[in-house]
């Protein structure tokens, strides 16, 4: 049953929508796409930017999904550093799954988790600066590095 939908977000471009309440701990998507390294992945955003819009997903190895190659609608989450949805990484798959209850019309927001060769990249990090309005927002969609 589908459960979500992609529409205009206020927050940046289109994001994913509950298109009824959710309970918490529910899987209401997979984050598919085509998995690349995050280098090859940067390199063709830089050349076709989707409304500036990402659609990477890191991994847990260092490579990343690549929505906007063969992906779903999960493409539209958008980042928050305090999301109400995790990702659950199964067997090299990755679902999104609510952290808590979720209301009828609420946007999902996962963190990208995206890392960086090079934590100090200034590029890298203005060209993923996050906008959210969590109080602990890290102005970056950049995993913090281990
Ligand atoms: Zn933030």
């Amino acid at each position: 049953m589908r459960c979500v939908i992609v529409r205009r977000s206020p927050i940046h471009g289109k994001g994913v929508f509950a298109m009824h309440a959710l309970a918490v701990a529910e899987r209401v998507l997979e984050y598919r796409g085509e998995i690349t390294s995050w280098r090859n992945a940067v390199r063709r955003h830089q050349r076709e930017s989707v409304e500036g819009h990402t659609s990477l997903f890191g991994l847990s190895d260092g490579r990343v999904i690549d929505g906007s190659r063969g992906g779903n609608s999960a493409r539209w989450l958008n980042h928050a550093c305090t999301p109400n949805c995790e990702t659950i990484e199964d067997d090299g798959r990755i679902f999104i799954q609510t952290l808590r209850p979720i209301d009828a019309g609420e946007e999902l927001f996962i963190d990208y988790l995206l890392a960086v060769d090079d934590p100090e990249d200034e590029e890298a990090r203005a060209q993923y600066a996050c906008a959210c309005t969590a109080p602990d927002c890290r102005r970056s969609m950049l995993a913090v590095a281990a």
